[in-house]
């Protein structure tokens, strides 16, 4: 078999990985894109087909690369004829003192009124006069934001695809996983069962997988894996203006819902709402069940039948996915460059954790700028994001 020559090879046909790609392929790297199923699969983190895009975060620089990410969304949405974010808007709400992993009502008021963030303080009777939900509790309140929406995440995908490819840049090879890479002292040297390939630069963006495409490194990611659920529930009246909703709760192990409404491309005639906890945490993808947790079902279930108007209570669809989160730590993303072969490299980076949905066109571009050039920190327009916050605590293989 004959060695083919990239300028970058990117490990993982994921969201991250085809965002990658299409990044390098605007500055004309010849890139390779190795997937170890086929693409759009929903066997990692992009299972499934919604995500939320919102702007408020706990932290300024999460909030400051939403904002960034905007431009590069319009940029990506010139590519496909379907609407890529439903911007039904954003409605935070529950216990004002709870704080999460995905942080925390006033923590995100705070930030929103340092940035200038439009929105709107809601208590509950105002909240459940404008909102499908019922029988909140009198000291609930929250906010509504009108940027936040809902990403369709297999058209984002599948937008990336075709403008990776339309840069003419790109080769995305499927079912084909990386077994082995070495360092070649200009690059690296990635084997498959189907050939051999060099290249300047690599970016492993395997998502839950990470792990096992480190090994050859002698590396590993400190990640946990969450197996969480969903599930659709019918519309039992015309749909009521239903925002994209997260519920702050305690306990955070039990008591954290987020929702959608109702879209074209994913069951229409039902809402979608999940749990923001782990029906399990596992060290390894093989060691997903697919299956719902019948308690995190039936928790989901009884969420909607006690405080969601307009529902059948009775979950109809359901689905599982796999997010790698930062072990020890809240970092929002983990994003780093690679001490691959016993010193830091440049050339490769790897993109793992976090909830990065809402992150996809502009990520690919980060990575990318990484590997350009070494980068502390990245500036897009007014806001300057330190890399320090995503860094990986990269360990040895188990
Ligand atoms: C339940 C759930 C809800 C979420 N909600 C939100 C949300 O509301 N908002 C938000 O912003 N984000 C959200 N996220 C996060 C978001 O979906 C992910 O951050 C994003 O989809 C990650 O994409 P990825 O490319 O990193 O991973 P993936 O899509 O999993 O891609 C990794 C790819 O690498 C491939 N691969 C792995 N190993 C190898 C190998 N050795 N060789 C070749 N290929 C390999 C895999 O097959 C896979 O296709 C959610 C995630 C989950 C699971």
């Amino acid at each position: 078999m004959t060695t083919q020559s990239y300028d970058l090879i990117v490990v993982g046909g994921g969201a991250i990985g085809l965002s990658t790609a299409w990044a390098a392929g605007q500055l004309g790297w010849r890139t390779l894109v190795l997937e170890k199923f086929g693409v759009l699969n929903n066997l990692g983190s992009s299972a499934g087909a919604s995500r939320q895009f919102r702007l408020q975060y706990a932290q300024r620089y999460m909030a400051e690369l939403s904002l960034a990410s905007v431009s590069f969304w319009a940029r990506l949405q010139g590519h496909t004829q379907k609407t890529l974010i439903r911007q039904n808007g954003s409605l935070w709400f529950g216990d004002p003192a709870v704080d999460s992993q995905e942080g925390g009502i006033s923590a995100a008021e705070r930030v929103m009124d340092t940035l200038h963030i439009p929105y709107t303080p809601l208590d509950a009777a105002q909240i459940e006069a404008q909102f499908p939900f019922k029988n909140l509790p009198a000291d609930y309140a929250g906010f509504f934001q009108g940027s936040g929406g809902i990403i369709d995440l297999k058209s984002t995908e599948e937008a990336c695809l075709d403008a990776a490819l339309d840069t003419g840049w790109v080769d995305v090879h499927e079912w084909e996983p990386v077994l082995t890479m070495e360092e070649t002292g200009t690059g690296v040297r990635v084997v498959t069962a189907h050939g051999t390939y060099t290249a300047a630069r690599m970016a492993i963006c395997a998502g839950a997988y990470v792990n096992e495409a480190l090994a050859p490194l002698g590396l590993s990611a400190g990640i946990d894996i969450w197996e969480m659920s969903s599930a659709y529930f019918a519309l039992t009246q015309p749909a009521a203006h239903l925002p994209t909703w997260f519920v702050f709760q305690n306990p955070s192990d039990s008591a954290l819902f987020y929702g959608f409404p109702e879209v074209d491309w994913a069951h229409p005639c039902y809402v979608r709402v999940a749990t923001d906890f782990p029906d399990r945490i596992i060290t390894d993808p093989s060691q997903r069940s697919g299956t719902p947790s019948p308690k995190s079902l039936a928790l989901d279930a009884q969420w909607v039948r006690d405080h969601m108007v307009g529902l059948d209570p009775e979950p109809r669809f359901t689905a599982t996915c796999l997010i790698a989160l930062a072990q020890n730590s809240k970092r929002e993303l983990l994003l780093d460059y690679t001490p691959a072969w016993g010193s830091p490299h440049s050339n490769i980076v790897t993109y793992t954790a976090g909830w990065a949905g809402k992150y996809i066109p502009i990520l690919g571009d980060m990575i990318v700028r990484m590997l350009d050039v070494p980068q502390t920190e990245l500036t897009y327009g007014d806001y300057t994001i330190p890399l320090k916050h995503f860094s990986i605590d990269w360990g040895r293989p188990e």
